[in-house]
Parts: C-alpha cells; sequence; structure tokens
C-alpha cells in the first residue's frame, strides 16, 4: 500500500516514513502543502499523513482541496495543537482521525492500519483468489494453507495484482504502486519481481494465477484474460 506523508519538520518526516517503510509500505513525501497537493491529486494513496502547520497551503487547505475533488482517501492529521475547537474544525473539514505530536510511532501504526481497514471503499481485509490467500492486516501470504515468505516489494506487487484481481496492470502502473518516488531505474525491474514471485506463489502449483499479457503487463486470475 502507498502512503503520503506531508510534513515539514524534517525529523518527524524521517522518524515516520522510516518507520512506514519499515513497516512495508510505499512511502512518498513532501515538504510543504503545494508539492503535497499535488502528489496527492496525481498518483493513487492508500492513505494520507498531513501535518497542519505546513508552509504554502496549510493541511487544513490541503485537506479541504482534496475532498472537493471527491476524493475519500484517508486522511490522518499530524498536529501539534490538541485544543478541542481545532479537533472538531478537522474532522469537519474530512479528515478521518489525528494524532497530536509528540507521538509514538507504534501509536501511529495502529492509527495507519486502523484507517486502511476501513479505506476509502469497502476495503477487504482478505484478498482471495482459488488458493491464494493474502491477509493485509497481519501481511501474510498463503497458498494452499501454506505460508509463503515474501520480500517486501514481492509482497507489494501481489497485493497490487490481487487487489485487482482480473484488470491487467501495466508494469508503470506496479512501479508506480509499489515502488516510491525515489526509485528511479527501469521499469524492467516489475518482471524481475513478478519472476520472483511466480518462483514461490505460481511454479509447483496448477492453476497458475500470474498471467503474462503481452505488450501490456500483468493479471491475476484463474481464468484465461480475454484482452
Ligand atoms: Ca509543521
Amino acid at each position: 500500500m502507498r502512503i503520503l506523508v506531508v510534513e515539514d519538520e524534517e525529523k518527524v518526516l524521517r522518524f515516520v516514513s522510516r518507520g512506514l517503510s519499515a513497516e512495508r509500505f510505499a512511502v512518498d513525501t513532501a515538504r510543504d502543502g503545494k508539492s503535497g497537493l499535488e502528489l496527492a491529486q496525481n498518483y493513487q494513496y492508500d492513505l494520507l499523513i498531513l501535518d497542519l502547520m505546513l508552509p504554502g497551503l496549510t493541511g487544513a487547505e490541503v485537506l479541504r482541496r482534496i475532498r472537493k475533488s471527491n476524493s475519500q482517501v484517508p486522511v490522518l492529521i499530524l498536529t501539534a495543537r490538541d485544543s478541542l475547537g481545532d479537533k472538531v474544525e478537522q474532522f469537519e473539514a474530512g479528515a478521518d482521525d489525528y494524532l497530536t505530536k509528540p507521538f509514538a510511532f507504534a501509536e501511529l501504526l495502529v492509527r495507519v492500519k486502523a484507517l486502511l481497514r476501513r479505506g476509502p471503499v469497502t476495503r477487504a481485509s482478505v484478498l482471495r483468489i482459488t488458493d491464494l490467500e493474502l491477509d493485509r492486516l497481519a501481511q501474510q501470504v498463503k497458498k494452499a494453507g501454506k505460508r509463503i515468505e515474501l520480500t517486501s516489494k514481492e509482497y507489494g506487487v501481489l497485493e497490487y495484482l490481487m487487489a485487482n484481481a482480473g484488470r491487467v496492470l501495466s508494469r508503470t502502473m506496479i512501479l508506480e504502486h509499489v515502488w516510491d518516488q525515489s526509485f528511479d531505474g527501469a521499469t524492467n525491474i516489475v518482471d524481475v519481481y513478478v519472476r520472483h514471485l511466480r518462483a514461490k506463489v505460481d511454479d509447483q502449483h496448477e492453476p497458475r494465477l500470474i498471467r503474462t499479457i503481452r505488450g501490456l503487463g500483468y493479471v491475476i486470475s484463474e481464468n484465461e484474460v480475454e484482452t
């Protein structure tokens, strides 16, 4: 899952983004309101973590514009102010949760997971396709009931494929969803990871689920996919 963190305090930004990366999330960062809003409007995030006091546009203004564009992405507000009035204001503006600074990473993580579980749309926490099962909360993958160990990128690719089962995803889509902004390599990195995934998920099993659609990308499906 991909998370955008908008925060101008370098220390907090690093603390949050490193922690989330270690938890296998793809993390993008912005240091001011304007670039945060641009990223939020141009990419599909599963969650936004938004500081209120930001240079350029304030967090409240960023949130207002995001909601105005009809985006239902869950938003977690970070705020140094903890007066009741501010909180009420943020919820009215469309925030889903807030956290008062300073906070422990463990608490942030609990809230992030709760928001992701709730999701913008009904977001199933367990994805299944035949006997392949991916539990988004436990971040575990099982095939025929047996646990499969995946690296975080392999997991990210599989989760994205399974969340979009039956839909062909291009290498660029996969790259943008699973890798973060800082990655500037070639899209064939996706092929490498799909190969690893297949070796773990598909090679010993029938039916094979991860399919290559020539010239288009990849799809996970139990049936042949018409293109
Ligand atoms: Ca700030």
